[in-house]
C-alpha cells in the first residue's frame, strides 16, 4: 500500500502553506524526500492487544537526504475531501 501521488502532493502543499518543509531543522539541507510508503503506527495498543482506545494512524515520512532526519506528519490531518489516501501496488 502506498500513498497516491495526489495525496502526497496535497499533504506536502498543506505543510508548505504552514511554513514547513523549507529545510531540515537539523542540517538545514533542502533535499527533503517524501516516502510514498506510509508509516503505520498502532496507538494505544497493537493488533493483538487492543481495546476501545486503540487506533491505527498513517504518517507521511519525509527524510532529509543530507543527515537522515525523519519528519512524520499525520496524513489524516492534511487531508481534504474524501478521495482515497492510498493505492495498492
Ligand atoms: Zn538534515
Amino acid at each position: 500500500m502506498i500513498f497516491r501521488q495526489e495525496s502526497i502532493e496535497e499533504i506536502v502543499a498543506n505543510i508548505k502553506r504552514m511554513g514547513g518543509l523549507e529545510a531540515c531543522p537539523i542540517c538545514a539541507g533542502t533535499n527533503l524526500l517524501a516516502d510514498q510508503r506510509p508509516m503505520v503506527a498502532d496507538v494505544g495498543g497493537t493488533q493483538n492487544l487492543q481495546d476501545s482506545a486503540t487506533n491505527i494512524t498513517y504518517h507521511l515520512r519525509v527524510v532529509c537526504d543530507g543527515c537522515g532526519y525523519v519528519l512524520l506528519f499525520d496524513a489524516e490531518r492534511h487531508r481534504s475531501g474524501d478521495h482515497p489516501l492510498f493505492e495498492r501496488v
